[in-house]
């Protein structure tokens, strides 16, 4: 493994920091061995986190001459893209930490997709998160680990996960990121909406986060087994999106697989409304000019 900090020269942004790896290791497997480029790149130790408040931490100095990471003891996927989340920091000079040389991060740092306008520690936290999720999920790579995928499934997240050495959720926000299809995948905790990712052209969805998930979902069927992703079924699609009254509903798809640690996965996949032949769209027409006249 060749790369050296003189490799990321002036990079300051994650997707440029994550060009400048990738051009210096044209070769990098996958998983992506993040503990050896942290040592490459300047990172002297890799210690555990005692605190339970925090995830991950970063020792260093205003010059980043050289850094200790901290990351808390756990799953090896979760520690992965905590390392990876504090090399973001320490290879982003504009990152100030609040304290003096100590950046110290909770685990809803490390989840945070979205910042606050103008504020500047959210912005660093979701820069640290796209520069782990870049750097431990390739681009090239995600997608040619994805060009042999068909229909939208939850087992293909599964395998994600698995290949690239990541959670199950970062490898669904890939997913979701990087699919073709109009796809939605709801993080769902004890029965709650947690989170959602949708893909650009899927609509917003309607549940509030921190809201139940609605009464006519798969997930609530008792047909599941844990850690096995179920059948794909159709389902209404006013549960998750606004349907317009007057429009076609399209058609939405769910598939659930339930963690045994009451987290679940929802998959939707939506198809758009088929369109209308030019019979339907007469008769249509015909009946509501017959219902908007008061003609029967
Ligand atoms: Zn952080």
């Amino acid at each position: 493994m060749p790369i050296s900090r003189m490799d990321l020269a002036d990079a300051g942004s994650p997707e440029a920091l994550v060009t400048r790896i990738l051009q210096a290791e044209p070769e990098l497997p996958v998983p992506v061995p993040i503990q050896e480029l942290c040592t490459r790149l300047g990172i002297l130790r890799i210690e555990d986190l005692e605190t339970g408040e925090f995830e991950g931490g970063l020792v260093t100095d205003a010059k980043r001459s050289e850094g200790t990471i901290l990351a808390k003891r756990g799953g090896e996927p979760r520690r992965r893209f905590t390392i990876a989340h504090e090399l973001g920091h320490f290879l982003m000079a504009h990152h100030v930490p609040d304290q003096p040389g100590r950046f110290l991060c909770k685990s809803s740092d490390l989840l945070r997709v979205t910042a606050k306008a103008g504020d500047q520690r959210q912005r660093r936290e979701v820069e640290a998160n796209r520069f782990a999720t870049l750097l431990l999920m390739p681009p090239h790579l995600l997608r040619g680990a994805m060009a042999g995928f068909r229909e939208p499934d939850l087992e293909h997240v599964l395998m994600l996960a698995r290949d690239f050495g990541v959670g199950k959720e970062a490898a669904a926000r890939a997913y979701v990121h990087y699919h073709p299809e109009r796809i939605a995948i709801v993080v769902a905790g004890n029965g709650r909406v947690q989170r959602c990712y949708r893909s650009l052209a899927f609509p917003d969805i309607i549940c509030a986060v921190g809201g139940p998930v609605p009464t006519g979902s798969l997930y609530h069927s008792t047909q599941h087994r844990p850690s096995r992703a179920s059948d794909i079924a159709a389902c209404s699609p006013d549960l998750w999106i606004d349907v317009k009254r007057d429009l076609r509903a399209p058609d939405l798809y769910e598939q659930v697989y339930l963690q045994q640690n009451g987290f679940a996965m929802i998959l939707l996949r939506l198809e758009a409304a088929p369109e209308e032949t030019a019979e339907e769209r007469r008769l249509d027409e015909g009946w509501r000019h017959r219902f908007h006249s008061g003609r029967r």
